[in-house]
């Protein structure tokens, strides 16, 4: 009689997602100026839905911005992987925006400004308020 097979709980984990588990948790918190230029940004547009998340990206080493890397393609040269502070609109799902120390948010700004997103936060507010009354 054969012993049953025990099987441990992440076996179905392969050793590369365990190690990317390892490299991607914990997630260090949004550096500080970025939650200070997000909290004023909430208070000039109260009804945006966005946050600070922190991804692990390719970074150049000669700009310090991200760069995309396609598994395709070689990986570029002077390229390190980092957390790098993004910000996510939730009525935008899928894209992230690039803030900086010196640039701070003004490229998410613009993003704020835009017609498609503002329709967007209109719609979701316009819901909200129907779904109240
Ligand atoms: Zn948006």
């Amino acid at each position: 009689m054969t012993p049953p097979l025990i099987r441990s709980p992440f076996s179905f984990l392969s050793s590369l997602t365990v190690t990317s588990l390892l490299i991607h948790c914990p997630q260090p918190p949004s550096p500080e100026w970025l939650t200070g230029a997000l909290v004023r940004l909430q208070q000039t547009y109260p009804d945006d839905a966005f946050e600070g998340t922190m991804r692990y990206t390719a970074v150049s080493t000669l700009t310090d911005l991200p760069v995309s890397v396609r598994p395709d393609q070689p990986q570029p040269e002077n390229v390190k992987y980092m957390y790098y502070p993004r910000i996510k609109c939730r009525d935008c799902p899928g894209k992230l925006y690039t803030p900086g120390p010196e640039m701070g948010v003004n490229n998410f700004e613009v993003h704020l400004k835009n017609k498609q997103h503002r329709e967007k936060v209109d719609r979701r507010v316009a819901e909200s308020q129907g779904a109240r009354a």
